[in-house]
């Protein structure tokens, strides 16, 4: 594990600039107000003339940042931006399925997945029979993401590698320079941020309004090793030095303070290992469930029961199935089946808001914190880590950290759902919003009055 120390000498001169001038700043507000009991007598806080004149957001998604991981390990940089930014103090709570996909998607849209279409990372349409696997194609991707919101009212947008980003809807047709696509695990994270970095070095006007930046660490390492190996550690410990490598890119360009990075991830990771198992076949005495009725076994047990033509009244059939299912489950004689429940998708929690769309499964099963399903004991697997599991769990929440003029300044919020981002976002941005399930009073809890910013420097 490395645990360099982040170059930070520009910072301390900063910091002591800073010192300086809130003594000033106290100093004269203190003068004043003995000196006068009018309110329109204070001295406002010195203001250096801007960097940059408009809005602009950096929304930055770490994948798998479960919640908890900035304390494995030193994260200097990520906790300047929490100590003067506004932080969901418990997390970001993700949508389910807590997915990559469904989440990036829910981020840049403001829209549960069953609105905006991408409900599973990769799923069969069960309606046409199609396959989605990250398709580019349009039509599997409904609502108005970030970025075309941008472009479709003059602004203008960057992004890179986020998934969704380069299907072309709207305005954005995912410009060569300013979309970076298909995304390529090979490009390491330090050239990402340099990209991101390089467009401040463009005249004002030319400087992207909206840009959204995607690394997948530390979900690669969460995945093969589990949430507690050290090579996590370490993997936070690098997204930290690219927080930092962002930070200081601004300070040079002297636009950190005129600049909002948002700094949030997808979902968390939870330990699964091939002891917690429920294996399909067992519940054999009770239902035969053959392998090809079944979309996706975990975390997110994803079924669409093929009854065949013969059968008048499927609707019936799948809801004989998830009762004989669950009583097969609660027997007590499955190996862990008090941790698999199976729902009509209809009858799913309301709090997941994932039934309607004709895309879902008709049959869902939800499966236990970190436990797997499999269809047999063919299947063995050492201890890794996964996440897709219910929302509700806090190992899948991730992190939120809203830094800039418009944030708050030092202030923890309750947690909430990533559908509320693109509000914020776009209000930042002076964007009319799509229409979304996000709440437009939200944004007041994050961000201040728009004519009023938290900047002193
Ligand atoms: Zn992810």
């Amino acid at each position: 594990m490395t645990k360099s120390k982040p170059g930070r000498s520009g910072f301390s001169g900063y910091i002591l600039y800073k010192l300086s001038l809130t003594v000033l700043i106290v100093l004269s507000v203190a003068v004043t107000a003995n000196g006068s009991d009018s309110p329109s007598s204070y001295v406002r806080r010195p203001q250096p003339p801007k960097k940059l004149n408009k809005p602009v957001v950096l929304l930055i998604s770490c994948d798998g940042f479960r919640f908890g991981y900035q304390f494995k390990t030193e994260t200097p940089n990520i906790d300047l931006l929490i100590s003067r930014g506004t932080e969901a103090k418990t997390g970001l709570i993700p949508v389910f399925p807590t997915m990559t996909f469904p989440n990036h998607y829910s981020i840049a849209t403001g829209l549960y997945p069953a609105s905006h279409g991408i409900i599973m990372n990769k799923f069969t349409d069960p309606v046409s029979g199609e396959l989605f696997n990250r398709n580019l194609n349009p039509k599997w991707w409904l609502g108005e993401p970030l970025w075309v919101t941008a472009v479709n009212q003059g602004l203008m947008a960057a992004t890179y590698f986020w998934p969704g980003a380069d299907v072309h809807k709207g305005s954005w047709n995912c410009p060569k320079g300013f979309c970076k696509a298909p995304y390529n695990v090979s490009v390491p994270l330090e050239e990402r941020v340099d990209t991101i970095l390089n467009y401040f070095d463009l005249p004002e006007r030319e400087i992207p309004d909206f840009m959204a930046l995607y690394f997948d660490e530390p979900d690669i390492q969460g995945h093969e090793y589990g949430p507690d190996d050290p090579r996590v550690t370490e993997a936070v410990s690098k997204v930290d030095k690219m927080i930092g490598r962002i930070i200081m890119g601004l300070e040079k360009r002297k636009v950190f303070s005129d600049v909002h990075v948002i700094l949030l991830g997808d979902h968390g990771m939870v330990t699964n290992c091939d002891k917690k198992v429920i294996y399909i076949d067992d519940l054999a005495d009770w239902i035969k469930i053959p392998a090809d009725w079944i979309q996706d076994y975990s975390p997110v047990l994803a079924m669409n029961p093929r009854w065949g033509k013969d059968v008048k009244n499927p609707g019936q059939k799948n809801a004989e199935l998830v009762r004989k299912m669950n009583e097969a489950l609660s027997s007590g004689k499955v190996a862990n089946g008090e941790f698999l429940q199976v729902y009509l998708k209809e009858n799913l929690p309301q709090r997941l808001h994932y039934s309607d769309s004709s895309r879902i499964p008709p049959i869902i099963g939800m499966v236990g914190e970190g436990l797997m399903v499999k269809q047999n004991r063919t299947y063995v697997q050492e201890c890794s880590g996964t996440h897709g599991y219910d929302n509700m769990f806090f190992s899948m929440r991730s992190i939120f950290v809203g830094y800039g003029p418009r944030f708050r300044r030092g202030i923890k919020v309750p947690s909430f759902e990533n559908v509320q981002v693109y509000n914020a976002v776009a209000e930042i941005l002076g964007l009319r919003p799509a229409p979304n399930n996000g709440s437009s009073l939200f944004t007041r809890s994050l961000l201040l009055p728009f004519g009023e910013t938290s900047q002193v420097e």
